[in-house]
């Protein structure tokens, strides 16, 4: 794997983390020890854990209705939970995403916490039933509400550090151009998703960020982490498994729904890049961010591929003969996505999105053939 070339003391690492520089040639732009000379992280390190807060929490989470089911992966030691399709709303308790993790030898590696304190903590519960191994790290996709919110009880149960690649540090970035940024999106979900998400609920930002790609091992297995953003988030990443070949491919690949596309920093050309990459990985068994997980990439990518595809040919023929947007959208077809969940919440955002993204390629090809 190849690793990219680092910055030197990026100016904002002091304000977010605590912890000692990762080593000059090493993947991680930060990390709180456990690094070796190769620049794989092994371990979380038994280093002074105060500033990371793992004191007991302010009150009980709030119980949930429905039990999470673990599933896992055939002959591995990789489990799963999948989220309800649509959007998060208090019929589906906030649990639209999916989330795993991998039971090592040297302790576990959970991807992703679910989209409340309180799935973050069944999905813990549910960790502790299986092993009694101790929660190692915890990698997050990205930074969307519906895959983080979960992440506090983590921080606050275990000493596990949080990975994730550092554009993630923007989430609550004044300026953020993600729709999902934190601050809004936290009050509409205390709204929304009373009372699992409430005044208890805080954002946990990683403490251990990396750049294009980066690799962790813990016990026998490897986790290579390699960043497909900016595509449905600033911060896409996805994780292989090895040796089994499982992959956690985060939102880059989303089944049964309409992925949400309606944000400034959706890029379409890079998402269906990431497509492309994860058949490249030739994974035996991949977890989307949400919806079924599949033995088969072509199956697992086609879904979200021709989706993006047919917004984005129905949106270039708009750009390009000039068609006002209300227009266009009125024009297309839209029936074979209709009575897909999360249609009447994202379609239309989705497609404008789109609109402004090809509008703004036409124009820099524009400029740059005068
Ligand atoms: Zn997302
Ligand atoms: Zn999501």
């Amino acid at each position: 794997m190849v690793f990219s070339a680092l910055p030197t003391d990026p100016p904002w690492l002091a304000d977010t983390c605590c912890g000692d520089p990762a080593p000059r040639g090493s993947p991680w732009l930060f990390a709180r020890g456990g690094i070796n000379r190769r620049g794989i992280l092994t371990c979380a390190a038994a280093a002074p854990l105060a500033a990371w807060s793992t004191g007991a929490r302010a009150q009980p989470y709030a119980p949930l209705i429905e039990d999470l089911v673990v599933q896992q992966v055939p002959g591995a030691p990789i489990y799963y939970v999948l989220g309800h399709a649509g959007v998060p709303s208090k019929a589906n308790e906030g649990h639209t995403s999916n989330a795993g993790f991998v039971v090592t030898d040297g302790g576990v590696v959970v991807f992703d916490t679910l989209g409340t304190p309180s799935l973050g903590n069944a999905l813990l519960q549910k960790i502790m039933g299986i092993t009694d191994k101790p929660v190692r790290h915890v990698v997050l996709s990205h930074y969307h509400a519906d895959h983080i919110y979960g992440l506090q009880a983590f921080r606050d149960e275990t000493k596990a550090s949080i990975l994730a690649q550092y554009k993630s540090l923007d989430y609550t970035a004044a300026g953020n151009i993600d729709d999902e940024a934190a601050g809004p999106r936290l009050e509409q979900r205390r709204e929304a998703l009373a009372p699992w998400v409430n005044a208890d609920t805080r954002i946990v930002l990683p403490e251990v960020v990396f750049r294009v790609a980066a690799e962790l091992r813990v016990g026998a297995h490897q986790f290579q982490l390699v960043y497909a953003g900016p595509a449905h988030s600033m911060s896409d990443l996805m994780m292989l498994i090895l040796p089994e070949r499982v992959l956690f491919a985060g939102d880059i690949v989303q089944n049964g729904r309409i992925p949400f596309m309606a944000s400034a920093a959706v890029n379409t050309r890079n998402w269906l890049a990431g497509l492309h990459q994860v058949a490249a990985f030739e994974p035996r068994f991949i977890i989307p961010g949400h919806g079924k997980p599949s033995a088969s990439a072509a199956e697992a990518i086609a879904f979200t591929d021709e989706y993006i595809r047919f917004v984005r040919a129905a949106m270039g023929d708009a750009v390009a003969q000039w068609v006002e947007f209300g227009d266009a959208y009125k024009a297309v077809d839209w029936a074979r996505y209709r009575d897909i969940p999360a249609f009447s919440a994202s379609n239309r955002g989705n497609a404008y999105r789109v609109f402004l993204e090809l509008e703004a390629e036409a124009l820099s090809a524009e400029s740059g053939r005068k």
